[in-house]
């Protein structure tokens, strides 16, 4: 995510700082220079043609796929080794995460989204389960919750709850504490490295709000929105608090088969691909399909545009409202640019497409997997100096870190924003100079350094849990400026090319898995040996 545009404290008199809180309180960072799309075709296309291709490219079949099927299907012809119990063996369920086969409507009267989710849990840990944790984190939305959002929701409706694997029946409670934490209990303990398969039915309530989960003008943001499972480590469930800054979210790779029902003015814009649209009465079914992704979001809205980019091989969508087309424009450039410079930088985009939505949002910018949000305040100002521009960087980053390189985004978000924010420079490396940026850097630090955090060696700690940084000032001024200026310090010191060997192989390595700070070290100390310069950054910036 990008900043908030308020609940930003802002103190001090340092100028510098001053366009740093200010940028931020809207967004992130300041840049200068300018440039042009350097190459690729430029398509421009309305909804209905956007539709029609994805209806082209698709097995097109007028018979909508119901979960009833997939849910209730018995192996057949497989062979006689494979259990008689349906416990998702033959759903090709990724190596180390699960699968989610949902059937949903989204209900414009009633504000809600909902239908039956099937998810096929593996349990990869060497513990036995006898219960599941899932985050519903819709119901934290109504008014009586301590997440920040007084908003309209209401509770998530949960259906019957059925193991189907076991053909069993389980009971649920919300945890006491946090009503978001959904334990069920299963009949039948599940045992280290099988599988179960679980299905229910739930509506989520969507709040009138400028939200990353909201509805506004007809635009709906829908994510995190499904019972998501939470991740089993150390002995235990990731249970940590949802807050309206920052984020808390924390989940596993899993495959995604989904199905959504929107009324047929609707453009449904997902993580993953959609594979075919189905006129289904008022209504059109979008089938999608994403795999090997850390979460799974959607944008519905009725007025829509978008215009493409290819790069690479990666098509790059840029879904814009109310006719601003400049915007969706600059929107794509920047799209383009950045994933073109962080395939160069760090390792490849492995997934066939991004959508980057400008949308209603309280913050600059949201990352979900295939599917940035970005606020529709920031506008084009034809030059690569805008926030739009920089903002969209940052959220295309994080499709390495977060969305590839996975990270609890409560307990150590540095690994994700840090190197969000560090990947901006990465982007303004295609029309600044080395200098500049450097320069840019020496402002930033100067401007961090004596003031807005009081002068004293924990202050500097960017690796902390959110609750831990004494308020949302300094939490920003760590999460993401300090850990911009400490990795480009760490590059400094270990030199470029190491610095980039090392941050390829840490992306080689943790990419689809969940790097901790610990897991960071070791790479670089790798290949850093012995270097003074980077033990005493690693040492200043990060608490052991
Ligand atoms: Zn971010």
């Amino acid at each position: 995510m990008d900043g908030k545009r308020n609940n930003t404290a802002l103190s001090s008199g340092n100028p510098f700082l001053w366009i740093l809180i200010l940028t931020l309180s809207f967004l992130l960072s300041s840049c200068t220079g300018l440039g042009f799309r350097e190459s690729g075709l430029s398509i421009q296309s309305t909804e209905s043609q956007a539709i029609a291709t994805a209806a082209l490219s698709s097995e097109v079949s007028d018979t909508s796929s119901t979960g009833d099927v997939r849910i209730t299907a018995v192996p057949t012809d497989t062979p006689a080794t494979v259990p008689v119990k349906d416990s998702g063996q033959n759903d090709n369920v990724p190596e180390n995460g699960n699968k989610y086969i949902m059937d949903l409507t989204l209900d414009t009267e009633n504000k809600s989204i909902g239908g039956t989710m099937t998810v096929i849990v593996r349990n990869t840990s060497s513990d036995t389960w006898d219960k599941l944790v899932f985050r519903d984190y819709p119901s934290l939305f109504t008014p009586d919750t301590d997440s920040g959002y007084p908003a309209d929701g209401r509770i998530t409706d949960i259906g019957e709850i059925r193991d189907i694997t076991e053909s069993e029946t389980l009971d649920y409670s919300r945890s006491g504490a946090d009503v978001s934490v959904l334990n069920v209990f299963l009949q039948t303990p599940l045992v280290s490295g099988d599988m179960r398969k679980i299905t229910f039915s739930f509506t989520a309530y969507i709040p009138n709000a400028e939200n990353r989960y909201g509805h506004m003008n007809n635009i709906y943001n829908i994510a995190n929105f499904y019972p998501v499972l939470a991740v089993y480590e150390d002995g235990a469930w990731s249970t940590e608090k949802y807050f309206d800054m920052g984020e808390c979210f924390y989940s596993v790779i899993s495959d995604y088969e989904v199905t959504v029902s929107a009324p047929s003015g609707m453009t449904v814009i997902t993580s993953g691909k959609t594979t075919r649209i189905t006129p289904s009465g008022s209504s059109r079914i979008w089938t999608i399909f994403a795999p090997v992704v850390r979460d799974f979001a959607l944008v519905a809205g009725s007025d829509f545009e978008v215009v493409s980019e290819d790069a690479h091989g990666i098509a790059v969508n840029s879904y814009y409202s109310d006719g601003d087309i400049n915007s969706g424009e600059e929107a794509l450039d920047a799209g383009v640019k950045a994933i073109l410079a962080f395939e160069n930088e760090f390792g490849e985009y492995p997934y066939p497409e991004i959508d980057i939505v400008l949308t209603y949002l309280d913050a600059g910018g949201m990352e979900y997997p295939n599917l940035v949000m970005i606020s529709n305040v920031l506008e084009a100002e034809f030059s690569d100096d805008s926030l739009l521009k920089i903002v969209v960087a940052h959220e295309v980053a994080h499709q390495w870190f977060y969305g590839m390189v996975g990270d609890n985004q409560f307990t150590e978000a540095w690994l994700d924003e840090s190197f969000a924010s560090y990947s901006e420079l990465v982007y303004k490396e295609t029309y600044l100079s080395d200098e500049e940026i450097g320069a840019e850097i020496d402002d930033m630090e100067a401007a961090l350094d004596p003031e807005g955090i009081d002068i004293e060696p924990g202050n500097y700690y960017i690796n902390l849990p959110y609750d831990e940084f004494k308020g949302p000032f300094v939490y920003v001024s760590c999460v993401y400026w300090r850990g911009e200026v400490f990795l480009y310090r760490l590059k400094e010191a270990m030199g470029e090319d190491a610095f980039r060997e090392a941050i390829k192989v840490y992306y080689k390595d943790y990419s689809m898995k969940i790097a901790t700070t610990e897991d960071f070290i070791q790479v670089i100390t790798k290949y850093a040996p012995d270097n003074q310069e980077v033990e005493q950054l690693l040492q200043k910036y990060l608490k052991e």
